[in-house]
């Protein structure tokens, strides 16, 4: 195999036959599965269709949020698998939910929580969710506050649990614009304030330490949602405004961190966590079907999701077992890179006059514009550069931002918003493709005819 990574192929096989013997003791039995002979052709039929497909894999590929999940992550999820566990309830996965409280105690200990109740989920939607359940069950009827900038989730599940939900302005660099924010909690009636730590869009951090100051005085919840983010907590290199930002998002009330965005994991998970474990009584319900097998903790009875994937938690544990999630450990190094990678590229573009980099990267994203006469002309040049780019194997990605992010000076404003290009830098490969990136976004961009 050339380009997609074959070395956990054979350490998987190793594996299912030692999981195999361990079960050795039970009378043989043919499988059932109707239709095993029709396993090759229809399993090449899958690659053949799954070939139509941006490279997520290959650094080339710089535009969304997409990591491929680590060769281990892979292998392992595929393991479990062949027991497929279902970590709602212990009865359906005895040693995959213990491996899943693991591996959430380390995320935890991560952020300096060693007291605390969390678990994994579907993803950040959902555990964003669960957090603003919770604040919704603390505070009934009091209003969810998120930047402009935060995940456009928040506003949406707001609506679900039927929460009043309202969206605070950014400073020009995309944080939480913190005059705004007291002035609307000054109010009294905010239940809950979701920072950010990471924004989809820009890798924007909002400003923790004055939230939390802003906590001492009005009383809210914060629930940080380090969906994105959550791992530059290992990462070096931060400027001191995210670093402090990182340093006490133990103070939070409640954090949300995906593995499957820069944990190596698989899609499918997410996690919640809560400072205060007592939140778990919310949870309360009467299950007459499960929860026999045990009276330890069965997952189940702290999360809405029901049945869930022990595939996920194995992934997620065994990736941790080998690279722990500890400050100057090799995991940690991964983000610094990709920082690194992000701030390179940055560099390059802001000393390039055909280009406008309105704020330099606080974690790995980089946004840019084209430097053209008016907004609207930018906006049409980065589409344009988009596509070419695609046609050089070079994959970026687009977002709109407001015109104020920009110096006044640089456009007209004939729009109130520019696309921008956007390249999310997350691959450890990355910080060493830099140049070559730079050499094919200049064939795109400025073709020499
Ligand atoms: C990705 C993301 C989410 C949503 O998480 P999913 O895993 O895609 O459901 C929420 N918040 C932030 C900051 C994110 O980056």
């Amino acid at each position: 195999m050339k380009h997609l990574e074959g070395i956990s192929l054979a350490a998987l096989q190793k594996s299912v036959c030692h999981l195999d013997a361990g079960f050795a003791d039970l009378p043989e039995f043919e499988t059932a599965a109707p239709g095993v002979n029709g396993i090759d052709s229809v399993l090449l039929e899958a690659a053949e269709r799954l070939r139509d497909n941006y490279p997520y894999f290959h650094p080339l590929y710089a535009g969304q949020m997409l990591k491929p999940p680590h060769p281990l992550a892979r292998a392992a999820y595929a393991l479990a698998t062949w027991i497929n566990p279902n970590n709602h309830a212990l009865d359906g996965g005895r040693a995959s939910s213990a491996m899943e409280k693991e591996a959430v105690a380390q995320l935890a200990a991560m952020f300096g929580w060693q007291e605390f109740l969390g678990h994994l989920t579907g993803g950040g939607t959902m555990a964003n969710l669960e957090a603003l359940w919770v604040a919704g069950r603390r505070d009934p009827g009091k209003t969810i506050l998120a930047s402009s900038a935060a995940h456009y989730t928040h506003e949406r599940i707001s609506g679900v649990l039927q929460l009043p939900f309202e969206s605070v302005s950014t400073t020009c660099d995309g944080r939480i614009d913190c005059e705004a924010l007291e002035a609307r909690a000054s109010n009294g009636d905010v239940g809950c304030v979701v920072a950010t730590l990471g924004t989809t869009g820009t890798g924007s951090v909002d400003p923790l330490p004055e939230i939390l100051k802003l906590r001492e005085r009005y009383g809210f919840r914060v629930h940080a949602d380090a969906a994105y983010g959550g791992y530059f907590k290992l990462a070096d290199s931060l400027n001191a405004a995210t670093r402090a930002s990182f340093d006490c998002i133990a103070e939070a009330d409640s954090i949300v961190i995906d593995p499957h965005k820069h944990g190596l994991q698989p899609y499918g998970c997410g996690c919640v966590l809560f400072r205060d474990p007592a939140v778990g009584a919310l949870y309360k319900h009467d299950s007459p079907y499960t929860y026999f097998s045990s009276k330890e903790l069965h997952l189940g009875e702290i999360s809405l999701e029901c049945s869930r994937p022990g595939a996920a938690a194995v992934a997620l544990w065994a990736t941790q077992r080998l690279l722990p999630l500890i400050k100057g450990g090799e995991f940690g190094a991964g983000l610094t890179a990709s920082r690194q990678a992000a701030l390179e590229l940055a560099g390059h573009l802001t000393e390039d006059p055909r280009w406008v980099v309105p704020f330099p990267p606080e974690l790995d994203i980089v946004v840019w514009a084209p430097r053209t006469p008016s907004a609207s002309a930018a906006s049409a040049r980065s589409r344009e550069v988009f596509e070419r780019a695609a046609a050089q194997d070079l994959h970026l990605a687009l977002i709109q931002l407001p015109l104020r992010y920009f110096d006044p000076k640089v456009f007209d404003a004939d729009s109130d918003h520019i696309l921008c290009l956007r390249s999310v830098l997350m691959k450890p490969e990355h910080a060493q493709w830099i140049d070559e990136i730079l050499r094919r976004l200049e064939i795109a961009a400025f073709p020499v005819e």
